[in-house]
């Protein structure tokens, strides 16, 4: 019972904190693209570098309790490991700039095409650990390697992947404590940067979900090398079907001026949706009520509503039922956004009948990609 209301109270820390931190982020956000003053740049993008801390701390700390509290599924499908390394190329290519560092990967000829991997944890790991090695080096390069020790046609494979940096260094002495929480290493260099001290602890937890395990060697002033080793992990022939899209260009989506009808009781919330949908040719009305909302879409019959889940009186699923329940509107697109992030809450506006889910804070391309699957546009 005590861990079930721990559980419960850290959902609703999480949905408390995310809420007012979407409007924070989302407006310091239009805010930043919107200033010309470079003074006011400046701080703007302050407030969204902090915003975004704070966002990845309270991630992280529900990330662990999640992992603690065993609930956390895999969902394993056939993954590129090219693909990833590409990613994390792209991803840290303008840091890696910045500190005049070098990523070099390395992908061995045995490795396979694809793997049956849950993609976005084997993601995080890597994303977590070359993340530390490009914080932790000043000068180098930083290497990323993957070999398999078996042959390349066999079904398993014991898949070796390496990022190692000419950083840092771990003394001996905390070569096991970096893996428990909140622990930092106490150098000079080491406490400039910024951090949660939760990210070790995660990718260690993780790689023991996906059946593996992380080790470690270094030596101070020459660097770290961390190993990740997949014992058993299955080769599958399929290819996946891409679907990372340049963002350039969803940018540039218009749609074929719709009219939208935006629900939530929060009054910042609304104005945040209204602006992000500004540049993409629709129509938007906003209602602050369930109820309202009704009479909305009886007076002036949206094409689409987006709607909170959690409003006072009636609720974003009540509202959905009510317009499940007329014979007109029956078959209008509801999409639910909602700041909880607890596992069951996604499965549980699918099987309500919502026909897509934004979490909160509201990613932009997020929420464009799912309108691009239901509304009319041009690119
Ligand atoms: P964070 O990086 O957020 O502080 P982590 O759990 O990822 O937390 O790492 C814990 C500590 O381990 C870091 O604060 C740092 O002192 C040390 N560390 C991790 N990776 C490296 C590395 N590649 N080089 C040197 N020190 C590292």
């Amino acid at each position: 019972m005590a861990n079930r209301a721990k559980s419960e109270f850290l959902a609703n820390m999480s949905h408390e904190i995310r809420t007012p931190m979407n409007a924070i982020l989302g407006f310091a956000s239009l805010l930043e693209e919107r200033a010309s003053d470079p003074e006011d740049k400046e701080y703007t993008s302050i407030i969204v570098d902090n915003g975004k801390t704070l966002l990845k701390l309270i991630n992280d700390v529900l990330d662990l309790s999640k992992i603690e509290a065993g609930k956390i599924t895999l969902k394993n499908k056939p993954t590129s490991v090219r693909a990833i390394f590409k990613e994390i190329e792209d991803l840290f290519f303008l840091t890696l700039n910045q500190k005049n560092l070098k990523l070099e990967t390395f992908i061995s000829l045995n490795v396979a095409e694809y793997y049956i991997i849950d993609e976005t944890r084997f993601r995080q790991v890597l994303v977590n650990i070359v993340g530390n090695a490009i914080k932790f080096t000043e000068t180098g390069k930083i290497t990323l390697s993957v070999d398999s020790k078996s042959e390349r046609n066999s079904p398993i494979h014991h898949l070796i992947i390496k990022i190692a940096d000419t950083g840092v260094g771990i003394p001996q002495d905390k070569l096991k404590q970096v893996f428990d929480p909140f622990v930092q290493v106490d150098s000079e260099m080491q406490q400039l940067a910024t951090g949660t001290g939760l990210g070790l602890t995660i990718t260690k937890r993780l790689m023991e979900l996906m059946g593996g395990i992380i080790t470690l060697e270094s030596k101070v002033g020459e660097g770290s090398t961390f190993t990740l080793d997949f014992f058993n992990l299955e080769i599958s022939n399929d290819k996946q079907v891409d679907e990372t899209r340049e963002y350039e260009e969803l940018k540039k989506i218009q749609f074929h001026n719709p009219l939208i009808l935006i629900v939530d009781d929060n009054l910042s919330n609304l104005i945040l949706l209204k602006e992000i949908l500004k540049p993409h040719n629709v129509k938007v009305i906003t209602a602050s009520s369930g109820q309202s909302a009704l009479d909305k879409i009886k007076l002036q019959q949206p094409e689409l509503i987006i709607t909170d889940i959690k409003m006072p009186k009636m609720n974003g699923y009540e509202l959905l039922k009510k317009i499940k329940e007329s014979s007109f509107f029956k078959n209008l697109p509801v999409i639910a956004i909602s700041a909880s992030v607890m596992k069951g809450d996604e499965s549980k506006i699918q099987a309500a009948g919502f026909s897509g889910f934004v979490p909160k804070p509201i990613d932009k391309f997020f929420l464009l990609r799912l309108l691009e699957k239901i509304l009319p546009h041009t690119m």
